[in-house]
């Protein structure tokens, strides 16, 4: 995916931020245009509607099909905003392209059906457009699906893409209705450097009181733009209630946010990153020492036919250095995956020398 190109509608390059707004599903055609006219007032400049909804169970309000594509068009005539919405089949592209819809994102459990992505892909080869396509990340972790996904619309000679990262689930209740494990888009990034990435801080908090703070931190991390959820009447909303604001409510949320976009090298962070390379390298030696006194450890169980782990130890190992870590001002958490992982790669060695 090296001639990735930038968004572009029209001809024109999205600004960034890319900031798309809009209800999770179009409901009517009233409800449509008054949430289009406010976030037109708030400076939106693409409009989201869902037209076909994939409800995780059937009897929830599945989408009010077709009829709600001439509501967008409605709204790109009286606001000038561009429209987008979802597809998940052939009939979806074919009628949104036919309507003239202008970005098309592909939801989080069609990027991850192979089959459902080549079906789009095949279509929008056969129409030969030029129309920008975002794919949200699949549902489970798995960033290989998710660059599957892209290189099935990149190989079908869709140039215009970009991803939203909309978090993964998880089982039982959580903070999060989808949790964001950062460190997947931001490893998306570090492979393809010019594939823009859209946070959707609706879907991965599922309730309005997180997206402010998420959208924040998205940003922080050089995301380059959001997709958030607004409703005329978010509590009436026929799907995603709770996570909806109004085009007022978005309106203070983006005016309160910090678009960070200085240029990045400056004397003093050219500084500072010597510090960290210098660090990396110290924490690397040490590690590589720890490998090593592991595999002396190793040999001397397997001489003396002894199991390679030790439950006890590895509780102690465990419990001492997440205290001295937190006395040391770094997280429980961040030490316990620390340190989990360095035992289990200890694990791995021992158990080598034994076979
Ligand atoms: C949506 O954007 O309304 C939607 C259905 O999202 P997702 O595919 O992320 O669940
Ligand atoms: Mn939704």
């Amino acid at each position: 995916m090296e001639n990735i190109q930038p968004l572009a509608i029209d001809g024109n390059n999205l600004d960034r931020p890319i900031i798309i707004s809009g209800p999770c599903s179009a409901e009517t055609e009233e409800q449509v245009l008054e949430t289009a006219r406010g976030l037109a007032r708030a400076g939106v400049k693409i409009y989201r509607a869902g037209i076909w909804k994939p409800r995780t169970k059937p009897g929830g309000f599945e989408g009010v099909g077709i009829p709600g594509l001439a509501w967008l068009n409605k709204v790109r005539e009286e606001t000038g905003m561009k429209v987008s919405t979802e597809v998940a089949n052939r009939g979806h592209v074919e009628a949104a392209l036919e309507y003239g819809v202008d970005l098309l994102w592909v939801g989080a459990r069609t990027s991850a059906n192979p089959f459902a992505m080549q079906e789009i892909a095949d279509v929008l080869r056969e129409s030969g457009c030029d129309i920008p396509v975002l794919v949200k990340n699949p549902v489970n972790p798995d960033i290989e699906l998710w660059i599957g996904a892209l290189e099935r619309l990149y190989n079908a000679g869709m140039t215009r893409l970009g991803v939203i990262h909309r978090g993964f689930s998880t089982y039982g209740r959580q903070i999060y209705r989808n949790h964001p494990q950062w460190r997947i888009p931001l490893e998306l990034r570090r492979r393809y450097p010019n594939l823009p990435i859209i946070c959707d801080p609706s879907h991965i908090g599922g309730k309005r009181e997180l997206i402010a703070s998420l959208s924040q931190q998205a940003l922080d991390m050089g995301f380059d733009g959001l997709i958030i959820e607004s409703h005329c009447n978010p509590d009436c909303a026929w799907s995603d209630k709770g996570q909806q604001v109004t085009p007022e409510v978005l309106s203070v949320i983006l005016d309160n946010l910090v678009f960070r976009d200085a240029p990045v090298p400056t004397e003093n962070l050219v500084h500072l990153r010597r510090q960290i390379d210098q660090l990396d390298n110290d924490l690397l030696e040490v590690l590589a020492k720890r490998m090593n006194v592991s595999r002396e450890i190793g040999l001397f169980k397997r001489d003396h036919n002894m199991p390679v782990v030790q439950a006890t130890r590895y509780g102690d190992i465990m419990t001492s250095r997440v205290l001295a870590a937190k006395a040391m001002g770094m997280s429980e958490e961040f030490m316990r995956s620390i340190f989990s992982s360095i035992h289990e790669e200890s694990v791995r060695i021992q158990v080598e020398l034994n076979k």
